[in-house]
């Protein structure tokens, strides 16, 4: 006899995790089935959110909704799993050249950055720990604790029966108009969230990808305590006792997920670039972000199919576009709204 219920979801990494809890605030059952990839994209990223990018200090795509709105679903969460997963942390960008600290002095002077950007001192005197010659600027961001959320709603769903640790085999799936059925379960739509992988799922293979490895150092640096997240070029993020997650690079020929002694070389001549003091390393990992040509996420239905649906292209910032993304294709796929044209996946086109 099959189950039937309401959603099947493919991949619980950020995208798949925040799909599912929309789908049950709005009362509606659904099924996950994920693989338990430890090297997924979600495991091995920062987690950070960080509303101001690039050398010119320019506000993210959308921001000023984003953020916020971010900020409010990693808060509901953390106050239901009573787990600390949401952090606001301040960000310190070392400036490489006049150039970009002119640009620093630029945004400043605009009243739209204000919220986003400080030029105060800082209160941890860093500069016998951080090679720093050019000056610096505050970001004010925010960090979320992907592996913590990540594993604690894969033991809640597996406890509750939603959630079925398995590699999804895209050949059994059968799709009629109004549902879709997978071995024992009926469902009235399956949403892929399966983050780099959807390359390889027959119904959206055809997405223009342009996904990018990156590497990871974990590294040990005695004594160093700070609650800043320090950006020179990569980022340097506390992760807990005087340990510290350092990244990353972006390599888009490699799509493994195997470390490689060049990303090694290269991540440690950065850390030289901006550590004055010796660190141990205690991992190197890799993972690949899914990344799409435009740069925008990719949700909504497939061109021929009703019963399919996806949530994707999460590309370099999951943590703060991933809960706007999956509240707006929960709202779409209950009929409340529309899809903006600029993420709907039916922009690509088919067959
Ligand atoms: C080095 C690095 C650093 C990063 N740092 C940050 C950061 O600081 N801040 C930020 O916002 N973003 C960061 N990112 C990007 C971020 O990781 C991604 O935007 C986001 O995690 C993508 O989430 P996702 O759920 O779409 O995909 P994924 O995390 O890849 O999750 C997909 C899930 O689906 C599963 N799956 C796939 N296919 C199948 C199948 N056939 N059957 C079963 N399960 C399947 C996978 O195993 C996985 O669990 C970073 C990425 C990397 C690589």
């Amino acid at each position: 006899m099959s189950k039937r219920i309401d959603y099947l979801i493919v991949g619980q990494g950020i995208a798949g995790t925040l799909l599912a809890w929309f789908l049950e605030k709005a009362g509606q059952s659904f099924m996950i089935i994920d693989n338990d990839f430890a090297d997924s994209s979600t495991n091995i990223a920062a987690g950070i959110i960080n509303p101001i990018t690039g050398r010119r200090f320019v506000k993210s795509w959308m921001i000023g909704d984003l953020l916020p709105f971010a900020k409010k679903t990693y808060e509901e969460i953390q106050d239901y799993l009573e787990l600390p997963v949401y952090k606001e942390m301040e960000i310190i960008r070392y400036f490489q050249s006049n150039v970009e600290g002119n640009n620093w002095i630029t945004k400043t002077s605009y009243e739209e950055y204000e919220q986003y950007l400080s030029s105060k001192k800082l209160e941890q005197d860093l500069s016998t720990i951080i090679n720093n010659s050019g000056g610096y600027g505050i970001v004010h961001g925010a960090k979320v604790d992907l592996r913590i959320l990540i594993k604690y709603y894969q033991l809640h769903y597996q406890s509750k029966g939603q959630l079925q640790i398995d590699t999804f085999d895209h050949s059994a799936l059968q799709v009629d108009e109004d549902k879709v059925i997978y071995k024992s379960i009926e469902a009235k739509k399956v949403i892929f969230c399966e983050g780099y992988s959807a390359c390889r799922n027959p119904w959206f293979k055809h997405l223009p990808y342009e996904s990018a490895k990156g590497e990871v150092l974990l590294i040990k640096i005695p004594n160093f305590k700070t609650p800043y997240i320090i950006k020179k070029n990569q980022f340097l993020v506390p992760v807990g006792e005087d340990v510290y997650w350092f990244g990353s690079n972006y390599e888009w020929e490699d799509l493994t997920n195997t470390p490689t002694p060049s990303g090694r070389a290269y991540l440690e001549e950065r850390l030289a670039d901006i550590l004055k003091v010796d660190y141990e390393v205690l991992d190197h990992m890799a993972a690949v972000r899914p990344v799409l040509k435009d740069r925008r996420p990719a949700l909504g239905l497939h061109p021929e199919h009703d019963a399919i649906a996806i949530l994707n292209g999460m590309g370099t910032k999951g943590t703060s576009i991933a809960p706007y993304w999956a509240d707006r294709l929960v709202r779409f796929l209950l009929g409340e709204e529309g899809l903006n044209g600029e993420v709907d996946v039916r922009r690509f086109a088919y067959g």
